[in-house]
C-alpha cells in the first residue's frame, strides 16, 4: 500500500485558499518530482505534510502508512519518519550544528524505542556521513546554518537525512541557490539514500535537478493542484514547452 496519501487536499493560508484539492500518492522506493511555476503551491504542500503551523487544511486528507498524518504534531510526524528539507533551511544561531544532530538524533530513536547512540558511536556516524558530503568538521561546530553557504545548508539537510534515516524525504528547491559542484555532491548524497523502501519527493522548477536526481514520476502542479503526471520525460518536456500551457489548463 502507499507510503503517502494525499487525497483531494484543500489549503488555506491567510484566509485563501492555496491548493484546490490536490491528490498524489506515493509507493515506498519511488522518487515523485513536483514541478510547476513559481507560486504554484509547491512549499504550501511540504509545509503542510511537515506540520508546519499557519495553514489551514478546509479539506481532503494525508495517510501515511495508512495514519492521519494530519492528527499528528510536527515532531510525531518526523519520528514516525517524515523529513522535510526545507527551501531555506532556518538559521539556529547559539546551538552547534553537531549538539542539534545528537539531540535530534536521540529524540527520534527515543520516540522509536530505540537506544540512545553513544558519544563514540554518534561521533563515528556523523564523521562518516560528513565525510562522504565534503562537510568540514570545522562547520559543524558553528551555529545550525550561521554563515553556512546555500551549499553548505542544503548539505546540512542531506547530513541530517542520512542520521534520521526518513521513509519520506521532501526536498524542496534543494537546486536553488546550488552551483553544478554543489548540486552534484548534494544530490550524489540524496541518491546514496534511495532505497526499496524509502521514498522522496523532490520539488524543483528547474529540469537540471533531475539530471542528478532521477525520478520514476513527474507530477505538474499549477495554481495549487496537480494538472499532470508522467514518467521522467514529462520534465523533459516541461523544459522544451514552459508551464504556461498547464496554467490555462488549471485556470
Ligand atoms: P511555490 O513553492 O510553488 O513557489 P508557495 O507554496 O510558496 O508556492 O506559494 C503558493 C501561494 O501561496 C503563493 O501565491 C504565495 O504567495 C501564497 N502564500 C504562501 N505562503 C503564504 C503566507 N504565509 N501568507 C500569504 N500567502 C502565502
Ligand atoms: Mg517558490
Ligand atoms: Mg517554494
Amino acid at each position: 500500500s502507499a507510503l503517502l496519501e494525499v487525497k483531494n487536499l484543500q489549503v488555506r493560508v491567510a484566509e485563501r485558499e492555496i491548493l484546490h484539492g490536490l491528490t498524489l500518492s506515493v509507493n515506498p522506493g519511488e522518487v515523485h518530482a513536483i514541478m510547476g511555476p513559481n507560486g504554484s503551491g509547491k512549499s504550501t504542500l511540504s509545509h503542510v505534510i511537515a506540520g508546519k503551523p499557519g495553514y489551514e487544511v478546509t479539506g481532503g486528507e494525508i495517510l501515511f502508512k495508512g495514519e492521519d498524518l494530519l492528527a499528528m504534531a510536527p515532531d510525531e510526524r518526523a519520528a514516525k519518519g517524515v523529513f522535510l528539507a526545507f527551501q531555506y533551511p532556518v538559521e539556529i544561531p547559539g546551538v552547534a550544528t553537531m549538539t542539534f544532530l545528537r539531540t535530534a538524533l536521540n529524540a527520534q530513536r527515543k520516540s522509536r524505542g530505540e537506544a540512545e547512540l553513544s558519544t563514540p558511536d554518534f561521533l563515528k556516524r556523523v564523521r562518516e556521513v560528513a565525510g562522504s558530503l565534503g562537510i568540514p568538521q570545522e562547520m559543524l561546530k558553528r551555529g545550525v546554518n550561521v554563515g553556512f553557504s546555500g551549499g553548505e545548508k542544503k548539505r546540512n539537510e542531506v547530513l541530517q537525512m542520512a542520521l534520521f534515516q526518513p521513509s519520506l524525504c521532501i526536498l524542496d528547491e534543494m537546486d536553488s541557490g546550488l552551483d553544478i559542484d554543489a548540486l552534484r555532491i548534494a544530490s550524489e548524497g540524496v541518491n546514496a539514500l534511495r532505497t526499496p523502501d524509502r521514498a522522496m519527493v523532490v520539488i524543483t522548477h528547474y529540469q537540471r535537478l533531475l539530471d542528478y536526481i532521477v525520478p520514476d514520476f513527474v507530477h505538474v502542479m499549477s495554481r495549487g493542484k496537480v494538472v499532470k503526471s508522467g514518467g521522467k520525460e514529462l520534465a523533459l518536456e516541461l523544459e522544451a514547452n514552459g508551464y504556461a500551457q498547464y496554467q490555462d489548463a488549471a485556470a
